[in-house]
This record gives C-alpha cells, structure tokens and sequence, in this order.
C-alpha cells in the first residue's frame, strides 16, 4: 500500500500479513462458508429477537388481537436456543484455514440450518395467517441462500423441501386438517380459504421458488466458473513466474563468472604493463575499469533482489545492535564518501533497543540508502546515519544534503527499476539499476516495517526506515506480498 504524506514526504507501508495455506484448493466461495455460516447464524439472532418484538408490537401497539403471541414468543425462543448451537458450532470455522480442513461439516451444518429454518418458517406462517400471509415470500430468502452456497441439485432439493413444507400447511389449512389461524390485521380477512386462491398460491409460490433457484444457481454458476478461470490463469501465471525466476538465476550465474573473470584479468594487465602503456590506453583501461565496476553493482543488485524474491530470509531472526550495524556500513562507505569529500557521521544513542531482524538484510537496506545519499550528493557534502526509538518502531535515517528529490518523483522511487535524472544540480554523472530502493523496501516490508523519504529539491533528503521493535509473527517471503 502506497501512502503520500504531504508534498515533501513519500512512505510506503506495508501490508499485514496473509496466506491461506491447504485453502488455496478450495475455490473461494467455499473457503467463506465458515464466515458465512456464522455471519447467518448472527443475524438468526436478531430474527429470533425480531419475531418476538414484532409479535409483541403487533398485538399491543398495532391492535392485532387475535395474534397467538404466546406461541410466537415460544418459536423466537427455540429458534433462539437452536442458534445457540449453530453459532457455538460455527464459531470455530470462521477462518478461511478452519473452513477448508471441516468443509464437509459445514456443508452438513448448512443444509441442517436451511431445513431447520423452513421448518420455523412453516410453523411461524401458521400463526400469522398461512395461506394469506404475506410472509410467505420469507421462503424465497432461504432459497437464495441455498442456491448460492450449495450445489445447483442442493438447492433445488430444499427448494423442493421449502415448498412441500408451505403447500402442506396450505392444503392442510384448506381441508381444515389444522385449525386455519387467520389474525386479522395481520392478515385481510378471516374468512375460509377459496379453493381458486389456495391453487394461486401454490401456482404463484411453485413459480417463483422455481424461478429463484434457476437463476441464481445459474448466475453463481456463471461466478464460479469465472473463478475457477481465473484460478487456473493465476497458476499458469505462477509456473511462468517460476520459469522465469529460474531463467534469471541462470543467467545471473552465468554472467557474473566472466564478469569476475574480466575484472581480475584487467588488474593483472594493469599490474604488468604499467608504465609500458600509453595514455590513451591507460584510458580506455580506466573506463573499462569503471565499466566492469558498473556491470558488477548492476549484478549484485540483480542477485540481492532475486535472493529476496526466492525464500523467507526472515525466518531467521538476530537481535540486530543497530548502533554498531550503522558504525560498520559507515567504515565500509569510508572511502568512497572521501573520493568525493563527503563527511559521514553516525548519530545513535547508546541506549537503542535492540533490533529482532536479519542482521544481513537490515545491513543491505541501510547499506543502501549510504550508498545512494554518496552518490547523490554534490562533492563535500555531509551525511547522516542516524537510528532512534519512534513509537513502538526503531527508525534508521540517512540524512543527507544532495539534490534532493520533487515531490512528484518520490512517490515512483521505491518501485523496480525507476532512476531520476537531475543533470542540472548534480554534473557528475551516476551510475544504478533503479533496484536499490525496491530492495529496501521489500526488507522493510520482509520485516512488517515500513520505509519513506522526505525530501526537498536542491536541499537534501532523508530516507527512512521504520522497524517494528515487536513483530507479531514473522512476515510472509517479501517476493510474496502486494
Ligand atoms: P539507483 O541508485 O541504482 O538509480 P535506487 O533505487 O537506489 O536506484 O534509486 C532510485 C532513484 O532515486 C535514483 O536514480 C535517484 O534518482 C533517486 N535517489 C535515491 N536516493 C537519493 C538521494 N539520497 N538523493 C536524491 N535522489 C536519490
């Protein structure tokens, strides 16, 4: 996630972290029947409560007396009580990981509800009018969900289930086998049932039940195949990603070789042939010289970038002194910050936390951002190493006081191979991959942490790195997150 503060700053922060593990075989509408269950199994509560307010208010707010609401109250009740199992059994199943390894008992839990609920329905209808009620297209919700969550042949049995229950009470209503319970208000009339409106309601209900099921299971078809396309184009995606990875670090392996080679051979010609070569060769071997060293940090940078794509370096944890780390990648930037008469300073207290991180990679990061605060800073310029305790992170600065970076640029630093060029305050000419800052920022994120910059053109910048000093659990590989 990428975030701008202000117009001088850039951070970029990092996700959480995710992975779903075995369910990444369960297609994603089934890796969310756990949640879904229990998300139902909530909301049966507030229609348990919702049946007995309503029931309540009917009789003695709205004046619907010959309501049984004795009975209502007790049908909230055991569809209350009924609840309290399913959520206590769906509670546990929430997570996409739980969902995927108990699939077959939430299947079984989720036909139970659906035919338990028609079975409250049914009876619910009874006491509010049956055949006249208007709370027959309730069935309708029951059947939605079937039809979503459950096989296309699941969902037409319930439906055919849901049906049998409501054209049961009809008929059973209609021939006076069970009392007809027809509170007025509620309903239009007490009158007996006519023969022709029974047979509408059932034509009507038949129809529309049947008419629900075939379009919704057609248009959750039509989704899930969509998902299973786009399941089966993600791992082509994988395994050309893998090739391609494969690829890199042959090629990496293959170059760096002859690279190595050509760098030792050159200072051996060097070595020997001095004085006997001309000034003009003497050039050209320079140049070939800066050249190879261009080539060289080219390669690292490409292998520091593949190592972080290829594995949990994170898995392994030190207890990083980040004062001392600082010290160190200020030595070993010595002489080149003098080449150009830069003064490295290193400002960090002595009572610093200590660090949870990899030692090797926090060093790659600030080693960096010193690199780049040397190249990108007129000659005599100063730079900063800086770390302190920020909050309930440890954040490591490089201040420097180059050229600085305009507020537009600073958002696109951080991504793969992005350079800025600046000939007008900076002449002399630079040399990168525009992988560096990526690299920084995949350690960042490796680390749960986050990195930034804050910067004004022409003045200087200050990029910066935030750990946290307690990580809950170890991110995921960096190679794998947005
Ligand atoms: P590289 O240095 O290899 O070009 P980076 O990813 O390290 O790649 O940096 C990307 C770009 O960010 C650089 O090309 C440069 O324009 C800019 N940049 C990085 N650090 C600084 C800095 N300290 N001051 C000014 N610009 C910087």
């Amino acid at each position: 996630m990428e975030n701008h503060v202000g117009n001088n700053a850039a951070v970029i922060e990092s996700p959480g972290p995710g992975g779903a593990g075995d369910a990444h075989s369960l297609l994603l509408h089934k890796q969310l029947l756990g949640k879904r269950l229990h998300i139902q199994s909530v909301v049966r509560f507030f229609v348990a409560a919702g049946v007995a307010v309503t029931a309540l208010g009917a009789k003695y707010v709205a004046g619907i007396d010959e309501l049984d609401v004795p009975s209502l109250l007790l049908l909230a009740l055991f569809l209350g009580l009924f609840n309290i199992g399913t959520f206590a059994a769906t509670r546990r199943y929430r997570g996409v990981q739980q969902t995927a390894a108990s699939y077959r008992v939430l299947q079984g839990i989720m036909h139970l509800t659906i035919s338990v609920d028609f079975l409250f329905l049914t009876f619910g209808l009874w006491l509010v009018g049956g055949a006249k009620s208007p709370f027959k297209a309730f069935y309708l919700v029951h059947v939605i969900l079937a039809s979503i969550l459950l096989s296309p042949r699941a969902a037409w049995l319930h439906a055919l289930f849901g049906y049998g229950l409501l054209s049961g009470l009809v008929v059973a209503e209609w021939f006076a086998i069970i009392p007809a319970r027809f509170p007025v208000g509620a309903v239009n009339s007490n009158t007996p049932l006519d023969g022709r409106f029974v047979l509408t309601v059932l034509v009507v209900q038949a129809f529309l039940m049947a008419l629900t099921v075939f379009l919704v299971t057609s248009l959750a078809r039509l989704l899930r195949e969509g998902e299973q396309q786009l399941r089966t184009a993600n791992t082509e995606l994988g395994r050309l990603s893998n090739m391609h990875r494969d690829f890199f670090h042959i090629a990496l392996h293959d170059l760096k070789s002859p690279v190595s080679a050509a760098v030792m051979l050159l200072h051996g010609l060097e070595a020997e042939s001095e004085p006997a070569l001309s000034e003009r060769q003497s050039r050209w071997v320079s140049r070939l010289r800066v050249r190879l060293n261009e080539l060289t940090g080219f390669l690292r940078d490409f292998e520091v970038m593949a190592s972080l794509d290829a594995a949990d370096l994170t898995a392994h944890r030190d207890e990083v002194d980040v004062g001392a780390l600082l010290r160190r990648v200020a030595e070993d930037h010595e002489d080149l910050a003098l080449t150009q008469g830069h003064r490295v300073e290193v400002d960090a207290p002595e009572d610093l936390p200590r660090l949870r991180a990899t030692e090797r990679l926090v060093y790659e990061a600030v080693a960096n951002l010193a690199s780049n605060a040397i190249k990108y800073t007129p000659d005599n310029g100063r730079i900063v190493l800086g770390a302190r305790r920020s909050g309930a992170a440890l954040r490591i600065e490089v201040i420097d006081n180059g050229i600085g970076i305009a507020p537009d640029d600073q958002k696109r630093l951080f991504h793969e191979f992005v350079r800025v060029r600046r000939r007008d305050l900076l002449p002399r000419k630079t040399s990168g991959s525009g992988l560096g800052l990526s690299i920084v920022r995949r350690i960042a994120k490796a680390h749960g942490g986050r990195v930034g910059v804050e910067s004004e053109l022409g003045k200087g910048s200050t990029f910066y790195i935030e750990f946290p000093l307690t990580p809950a659990a170890p991110a995921p590989p960096p190679g794998n997150q947005a």
